[in-house]
């Protein structure tokens, strides 16, 4: 009778006891961060002044589970496991034949899956005896999620907001500052790197994440703390596949197509690396597609290379799809989505053709949203409508042939921080930014070069 039921819930129960790694069954060559200075592969040590040793060995593990620490568990009681629904209505809406499943990670204190790392990053550092965070935020989901995590286990968190979402996100500082956080508008004056850019009065992720690695690198009672992008990010993240696995059992449906957006990578990874390791054992044949805004279009059209992941050139050389470390996104409403590049781990599955990424513009994206919002009810955040917008070409596409795909997809997050982007979707005057080919040529020119 799963068939009219419309939430599939578990228990505390069932709360994920290990994190699925993807890292040892990863197709491809693998291609180790590289110094910033030697351009030389990055040995353990290099990442000690910034992480504490087990996140640094969560980073490098090539054991295919790992652990869930007792007191990360107990954090996630407060709001996992996350429901998985039936999009019934959704489906009636769009007069397809294909079943639709949403995994809903806009239940937590943060309103996005975020929390699911930051505890986990949070537990490791107090642990070790480290006393604050520093981190960066853009739209202000990973700051929010940083600042709770803090809240928890007794840190101090220091923050640098994009300077275009502090101005106009202010209700998202509220909610940093309410859970102790203290928040700076970046580019600041509290950086070398901040005091530089001045020439980008708006800010970016990658001037954002360049202070907050100053600040740690400086410090040695502070460490720096990344919401996406890295490995131990996607590890932490997979809480959400396992359990979208045995709410699918209940609903009695494998999928066949799991659909995500990809910002950094890290809501993408957590729903379907557990997916994902079947497929890449030879043990189901489910495609994969990765939802990212054209305006900021690192996996259809950047490039694959060594690139960093800030702009100042502080941090490692990731091998990565990207537009150029200082490429600044045109101002758009999907904030969790303008990072100029992706976890590595993400892009060697684009790169073996295991994941097909696929580009979408801000206007049809909230129509989509809002198309899902009057029929499901959930506002989502302007993320994971890109995901929404995917699923609506994948159910249309159903409807011509006739097929009956089990889709899920992930809905990473609320869109209630969202709503001028929203209202002005609504009165016809949201901006449609698009990358052109002059973007593209000019993000190629500035990539740094490494020797093969
Ligand atoms: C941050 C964020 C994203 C993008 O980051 P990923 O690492 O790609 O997941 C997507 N959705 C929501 C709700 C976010 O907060």
């Amino acid at each position: 009778m799963a068939n009219d039921q419309t939430k599939f819930l578990l228990s505390e129960r069932d709360i994920p006891t290990h994190w699925v790694n993807l890292l040892p069954d990863l197709p491809g060559d693998p291609m180790p961060p590289l110094h910033p200075g030697t351009l030389q592969p990055l040995g353990p040590d290099d990442l000690a002044p910034l992480f504490p040793a087990r996140l640094i060995e969560q980073e490098v593990t090539t054991d295919p589970e790992v652990e869930i620490p007792g007191p990360v568990r107990e954090a996630y009681k407060l709001w996992r496991p996350t429901p998985l629904y039936r999009a019934h209505r959704f489906e009636h809406a769009l007069g397809t034949p294909a079943r639709i499943y949403y995994k809903y990670e806009g239940t937590s204190p943060a309103g996005s899956h975020k929390p699911n790392t930051a505890v986990a990053q949070a537990y490791e550092n107090a642990e070790a005896g480290i006393r604050k965070l520093s981190t960066e935020t853009g739209a202000g989901q990973w700051g929010s999620a940083l600042a709770f995590a803090c809240s928890l286990f007794g840190l101090e968190c220091e923050v640098f907001m994009v300077g275009s979402s502090y101005d106009q996100k202010p209700y998202r500082r509220s909610i940093m500052r309410t859970w102790g956080a203290t928040v700076h508008r970046s580019p600041s004056d509290r950086t070398e790197a901040g005091r530089g850019q001045a020439t980008h009065p708006t800010g970016s992720l990658g001037i954002a994440i360049s202070e907050a690695v100053e600040v740690a690198a400086n410090n040695a009672d502070t460490n720096y703390s990344l919401g996406s992008v890295l490995n131990h990010v996607m590890l932490h993240q997979t809480v959400i596949g396992i359990e979208s696995i045995a709410q699918l059992e209940l609903a009695g449906d494998e999928p066949d197509i799991v659909i995500g957006c990809v910002g950094g990578g890290s809501n993408f990874a957590g729903l379907t690396f557990p997916f994902l390791r079947r497929v890449l054992r030879g043990e189901a044949r489910t495609r994969f597609i990765a939802a990212e805004p054209a305006a900021c279009p690192t996996l259809t059209r950047g490039a694959f290379r060594y690139d960093f992941g800030d702009t100042a050139g502080l941090t490692p050389l990731l091998p990565m799809h990207t537009l150029g470390h200082d490429f600044v996104p045109p101002p758009m409403h999907a904030g969790g989505l303008r990072y100029h590049g992706d976890a590595p781990m993400v892009c060697a599955l684009v790169k073996a053709g295991v994941v097909e990424p696929r580009a979408y513009r801000q206007n049809e994206t909230f129509a989509a949203a809002v198309q899902f919002a009057r029929a499901e009810g959930i506002l989502p955040g302007p993320e994971p409508a890109h995901a929404i917008r995917a699923v609506v070409q994948e159910a249309e596409r159903a409807k011509q042939t006739g097929e009956r795909p089990v889709i899920l997809f992930g809905l990473s997050g609320h869109g209630h921080f969202d709503l001028a982007a929203y209202d002005a979707y609504l009165d016809g005057e949201l901006a449609d930014p698009e990358f052109s080919e002059a973007d593209m040529d000019a993000a190629l020119a500035r990539l740094p070069e490494v020797p093969a």
